[in-house]
């Protein structure tokens, strides 16, 4: 788009870097913040200035909590099953699994999948805490819940045989899920069986 005023380009390509946002979509959300004067624009800035201050990971899952809080409400609550958890790439996909109401252990939220072609490797992600919570004892079980996809199954492997010197059983979601498709596109029922029909790696 030509002779764009400054500001308005500068949202633009904001918007346009963001996932699944082409743009298209990206003018047509600035042009909506520019035509709403106030209100809008304003919550939405505070929120995202908000959004890294006002939030921390847990110390113990790496999943997204409140700044100052430490744990985060899974791992503070003591009803979950401590001897099982379950590892996930993102917290996204710990929302996800949440709403099923088919698990009560704990997670861990790994933030990246390794990917050589990516250059991303086991000390780019939280590989080596989980390792360490597992090394410190008392958990039966480990769940490896990354998607089917390469890099999912790179990762499952990886944890498998760092976790092979380890009295813990190693389980892997069925394939429940479709090949190459994301936990957070899974309906709830689909990621149901494929929890409940997980599988020893
Ligand atoms: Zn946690």
């Amino acid at each position: 788009m030509p002779n764009m005023p400054l500001p308005v380009q500068n949202l633009i390509d904001a918007f346009s870097r963001l996932p699944g946002i082409g743009p298209r979509t990206a003018s047509r959300l600035t042009f909506y913040l520019l035509k709403n004067s106030d209100e809008v624009p304003l919550q939405l800035a505070d929120a995202l200035q908000k959004l890294h201050s006002d939030t921390d990971l847990c110390t113990e899952c790496f999943n997204i909590t409140l700044a100052g809080r430490g744990l985060c409400e899974v791992c503070a609550n003591p009803n979950r099953d401590q001897n099982v958890i379950c590892v996930v790439e993102s917290p996204m996909d710990v929302i996800v699994l949440e709403q099923t109401e088919g698990f009560h252990g704990k997670y861990h939220v790994l933030h990246g999948l390794l990917s050589p072609i990516e250059g991303i490797n086991p000390e780019d992600i939280r590989i080596g805490p989980l390792i360490d919570r597992v090394a410190q004892g008392g958990i039966d079980e480990v769940i490896i819940a990354t998607n089917p996809s390469l890099e999912g199954d790179a990762t499952a492997l990886y944890i498998q045989q760092k976790l092979a010197p380890y009295p813990v059983r190693i389980t892997r979601l069925a394939r429940g899920l479709p090949i190459g498709g994301e936990l957070e596109y899974a309906d709830q029922n689909t990621l149901l069986r494929a929890l409940s029909g997980r599988q020893s790696m």
